[in-house]
């Protein structure tokens, strides 16, 4: 099972709160983390020892920083839900809609599932609302045409 199928929604809200936090370098405390994802500390704490299994952050002294694989790993989500969307768009659904439709099966998706999708697409280059679609391996293939 890929890394991105065996989080939980909130797990990945966890990591991309600690990627984004102002101490992110330093490492981000449990109360940080915990006011990001508007829950208490306990709650949150529950996430960090599944996030540091998996290598996605490294614990030191009470706080979290997310790792290299951790930060692969939000980028392949970015992907995982752009191309997602723009399947959907493609479907019909407006902008908003996508995101949502998006959010049921973005974490779910292999990333053999989301290249066929993105072949499937014509390799978008960004998502119904703009946000860059990061190039995949296939697209090279095609390019100059
Ligand atoms: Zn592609
Ligand atoms: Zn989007």
């Amino acid at each position: 099972m890929e890394t991105l199928q065996r989080l939980t929604r909130r797990q990945l809200e966890a990591l991309r709160v600690i990627a984004t936090a102002p101490s992110r370098e330093r490492g981000v405390p449990l109360n940080d983390i915990a006011a990001g994802l508007r829950v208490r500390a306990p709650s949150a704490l529950a996430h960090l020892g599944p996030l540091e299994e998996l290598g996605l952050i490294s614990r030191f002294r009470g706080k979290s920083t997310v790792t290299r694989r951790g930060q692969a790993c939000l980028d392949e989500y970015r992907r995982h839900h752009r191309i997602a969307e723009s399947l959907f768009a493609r479907a019909g659904m407006t902008p908003a809609a996508t995101h949502q439709a998006a959010l049921e099966v973005d974490l779910a998706l292999s990333h053999r599932t989301v290249q066929e999708i993105c072949e499937a697409e014509g390799h978008p280059r960004e998502c119904p609302h703009g946000e860059p679609i990061a190039p995949c391996s296939g697209r090279s293939s095609s390019a100059g045409s």
